[in-house]
């Protein structure tokens, strides 16, 4: 399966701009060339936000009706072309063939809700007689757009995370700067293609490619920049935080999902969701689980299968149909993956499935007895690696679930209500899914996380709470009258 390489430009300002600097876009799975992209320089990035600028009055003064009509559009020609947008999806980043279908899917989705949500942006009216001596006002609030977002998106979901965005801030009639992560910024160009076509007026979206290292402060920096809604990892979203002054932020950042299994779980579905949560994208997911509490009298029964499970996993050629776990997104970050794992080995844990690298590949691995102090048990690995944990109780399941910097969503596999609810009440999370994996998302819903796992939520109407500010009218009467 090959794509053309044409050597793609960046939209500024409603123009697609080329530039001699180019940033090469590669395979991970076989490190071949696939296409390039500009390196836009920091003048690049200037002249984008200057032009992002008069891009909001115009995106502001869009009807709805039309706002509506422009992604409705988009999505519709998304789902015309959604093998090439799949295929793009599964050479540029590290997802299956069949993962990416998936991706495209939602994406239109994501576009069609941003169109219905676009009609329901409205305030209230308020009672403003409610404190003595305003008897003679009226009025109300109302949303109005922040004016300029800037968008910094990771590799992982390259077009429906870039989605996340861009529907949100045209249905509330921002302008929005897309800067795409440097490993895949082909979804995202693909995506203004799509809006172009649409008739998206010029200025309005902005798909500038480089590197965050060398253009990301002039943009976070910007005062014409209102807000940046960021995804991407803790260590990005810390430094985006401090540089970032006085403007909106939202922040999808990284977890390690848990996921608890109780004696009195269906052990098959706890089984299938928990093994697909733990490697689906070769666990490159914010909500992949990466720690499984399992209560002990299910154990060891719960182990052999997830261990049989694991091993039906055929790792490969992501374009293959019968893959399930493609590679990392880079030999780099298989490596770091090998080493935590390593690391935690030294520290005795044992692998019971998996363990091994090859190139960017890295097997589904299953690690029981990972003590505490490792950086598996701590941090996110961002790869296919999972622990697994015997406890006592649901008490002590919800304690070491909760002993991390970080809080996104998670999982409970029970029958009883009353250990739903302990578990709903106690876990310290931005979503719970009851007899499910951490690994549940709608684009509907509202997604985001606490501790070190961001600020703010996604999902389409939460996002464009977060991409306006609220106004408030208020009439005062003649009270002659
Ligand atoms: P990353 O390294 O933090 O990069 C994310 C984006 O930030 C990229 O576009 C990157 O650009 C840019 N960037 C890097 N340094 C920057 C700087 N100094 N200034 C401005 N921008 C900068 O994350 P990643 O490796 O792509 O993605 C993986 C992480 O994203 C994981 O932690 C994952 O959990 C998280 N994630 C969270 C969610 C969620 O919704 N909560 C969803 C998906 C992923 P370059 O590519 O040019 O470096």
């Amino acid at each position: 399966m090959k794509m053309q390489m044409v050597g793609q430009k960046m939209l500024i300002g409603g123009e697609w701009i080329g530039r001699e600097n180019k940033i090469e876009v590669r395979n991970p799975q076989d490190n071949r060339l696939i296409d390039t992209v500009p390196a836009a320089s920091k003048e690049d990035m200037l002249y984008t936000i200057e032009s992002a600028r008069q891009g909001a009055e115009i995106s502001a003064n869009l009807a709805t009706h039309e706002r509506m009509r422009i992604l409705n559009k988009a999505a519709s020609l998304i789902l015309d072309r959604s093998e090439s947008f799949a295929r793009t999806i599964a050479l540029e980043g590290s997802k299956t063939i069949r993962e990416a279908r998936k991706e495209v899917k939602r994406c239109a989705e994501t576009l069609k809700l941003s169109a219905e949500e676009a009609r329901r942006i409205h305030g209230e009216t308020i009672p403003f007689d409610q404190t003595a001596g305003n008897e003679q006002r009226v009025g109300y609030y109302y949303r109005f757009p922040v004016g300029v977002v800037a968008a910094i998106t990771p590799f992982n979901d390259p077009l429906n995370l870039v989605a996340h965005k861009v529907g949100p801030a045209i249905a509330s009639g921002n302008a929005i700067i897309v800067k795409p992560a440097t490993l895949t910024p082909l979804s995202a160009i693909e995506l203004a293609k799509v809006f172009v076509e649409a008739g998206l007026p010029k200025k309005v979206l902005s798909v500038i490619t480089g590197k965050g290292s060398e253009i990301g402060d002039t943009l976070i920096e910007s005062k014409d920049v209102r807000m940046i809604s960021f995804t991407g990892g803790l260590e990005t979203g810390e430094d985006i935080a401090k540089k970032a002054g006085i403007k909106k932020i939202a922040m999808e950042l990284g977890s390690n999902s848990p996921t608890i299994i109780l004696n009195d779980a269906n052990l098959e579905q706890a089984v299938d969701a928990t093994v697909s949560g733990a490697f689906s994208a070769a666990g490159q997911n914010c909500i992949g689980v990466q720690r499984v509490y399992i209560e002990e009298g299910i154990y060891d029964h719960f182990i052999g299968q997830f261990v049989e499970r694991t091993k039906q996993y055929k790792v490969g050629d992501k374009l293959s149909e019968n893959t399930d776990v493609g590679p990392m997104i880079a030999e780099k970050e298989a490596i770091r993956v090998e080493q935590w794992v390593e690391e935690a080995v030294r520290y005795g844990a044992n692998i019971v499935a998996g363990g091994k690298r090859d190139g960017a590949f890295y097997e589904p691995t299953v690690l029981t007895n990972v003590p505490e102090e490792c950086r598996l048990a701590r941090e996110e690995i961002f790869g296919p690696v999972v622990l697994l944990y015997p406890v006592r109780s649901l008490n002590e399941a919800i304690e070491r679930s909760n002993q991390v910097n970080y809080g996104l969503q998670a999982g409970i596999f029970t029958t009883a209500i009353d250990q739903a609810f302990a578990a709903i009440q106690q876990l310290g999370v931005g979503g719970i899914m009851i007899n499910d994996s951490s690994d549940f998302r709608i684009d509907a819903m509202p997604f985001g996380g606490i501790k070190g796992s961001g600020l703010g939520r996604e999902g389409v109407k939460y996002s464009i709470e977060e991409m306006t500010e609220p106004k408030v009218v208020c009439f005062k009467l003649n009270s002659s009258q």
